[in-house]
C-alpha cells in the first residue's frame, strides 16, 4: 500500500535539491503534489512533468516563500486547484555563510527571512485549510547546524535554531487540532548547496562522520514521508536528525 495514497501536499523550494526528492518521493507513495519554488522555469516544468508521469495530480507555482502575502496569495490560487493540504513541507532555505566580524546585515536579513519567516508565511497560510480540515502533518527543515551552530553560519544556525522552537510551539498549539508539526535537522547532504564548497571542506567533513559519508536528498526525503504519513500519527514535536551519526 501506499503510505500517501489520497493526501495532498504541498513543498517549497522544490524545484531542486532535497525539494525536488521529497517531491518525487511524496508521488510515489501516491500523494497529489503542489511545489513551489522562486521561478516557474525549466526545473520545475520538468519537475511538474515527471510528478504527473507518476499518476498523481501535480502543480508547480513561482512563489518567494519569504514573502508573506505572496504566501497568501499562493494558498488562494491553490485552493482553485486542489480541494485539500494535508502535508506542508517547509524546505526553501539559503546560505549566506562568513565570519560574523565579515558578516553583513544582508547576509543576516535574507537568511533569517528565507529560512525562518519563511516557515512563519507558509505556515500560517495553509493553517486555515488545515485547522478546518482538522488535520494536518507539518514538517520543517531545519539542520544540524541549528542544533549544535557553527562557525561561519552564525545567520543560517540562528535561521534554523529558530525553526526548532516554532515547530515545538506550533505543535503545542494546534496538537488539539489534530495538527502534527516536526522538524528534521540534515547533516551533510549533497546537493547543489553543498556543491558551493571546496573539495578539502567536504573531505574534512566526511571524515567527522561516522557513516563516512554525505547523505542523499532521497535518504532525507524518505524521513519526510515517515513524518507526512499517518505512520507517525503520534509523533510530533520533534526534531529528528538526518547526519549518519554526526550528531548524536
Ligand atoms: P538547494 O539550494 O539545492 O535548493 C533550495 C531550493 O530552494 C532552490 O530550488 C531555491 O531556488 C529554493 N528557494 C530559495 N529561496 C527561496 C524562496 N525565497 N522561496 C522559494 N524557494 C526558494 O538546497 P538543498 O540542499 O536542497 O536544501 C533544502 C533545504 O535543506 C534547505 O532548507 C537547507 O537549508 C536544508 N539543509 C540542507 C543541507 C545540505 O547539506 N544540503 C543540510 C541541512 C539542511
Amino acid at each position: 500500500m501506499k503510505i500517501l495514497e489520497g493526501k495532498t501536499a504541498i513543498i517549497t523550494g522544490a524545484s531542486r535539491g532535497i525539494g525536488r526528492a521529497i517531491a518525487i518521493k511524496f508521488a510515489s507513495e501516491g500523494a497529489n503534489v503542489i511545489f513551489t519554488d522562486l521561478a516557474y522555469d525549466e526545473n520545475a516544468i520538468s519537475l511538474e512533468k515527471e510528478l504527473k508521469a507518476m499518476g498523481v495530480k501535480a502543480k508547480g507555482y513561482a512563489s518567494n516563500a519569504s514573502n508573506h502575502d505572496d504566501c497568501m496569495n499562493l494558498i488562494d490560487e491553490v485552493l482553485k486547484d486542489f480541494e485539500r493540504i494535508d502535508i506542508l513541507v517547509n524546505n526553501a532555505g539559503i546560505t549566506k555563510d562568513g565570519l560574523l566580524m565579515r558578516m553583513s546585515e544582508e547576509q543576516w536579513d535574507a537568511v533569517i527571512n528565507v529560512n525562518l519567516k519563511s516557515v512563519f508565511n507558509m505556515t500560517k497560510a495553509v493553517q486555515k485549510v488545515m485547522l478546518k480540515q482538522r488535520s494536518g502533518s507539518i514538517v520543517n527543515v531545519s539542520s544540524v547546524v541549528g542544533v549544535g551552530g557553527n562557525a561561519g553560519q552564525a545567520n543560517y544556525s540562528a535561521s534554523k535554531a529558530g525553526i526548532i522552537g516554532f515547530t515545538k510551539s506550533i505543535a503545542k498549539e494546534l496538537g488539539g487540532r489534530n495538527i502534527r508539526c516536526n522538524a528534521v535537522a540534515p547533516g551533510f547532504i549533497i546537493t547543489e548547496m553543498t556543491a558551493k564548497l571546496p573539495e578539502e571542506v567536504v573531505t574534512g567533513w566526511f571524515e567527522k562522520i561516522p557513516l563516512k559519508r554525505g547523505g542523499t536528498p532521497e535518504e532525507v526525503a524518505n524521513v519526510i514521508t515517515f513524518l507526512g504519513s499517518d505512520m507517525s500519527s503520534y509523533v510530533s514535536g520533534q526534531v529528528i536528525n538526518i547526519c549518519g551519526a554526526m550528531q548524536t
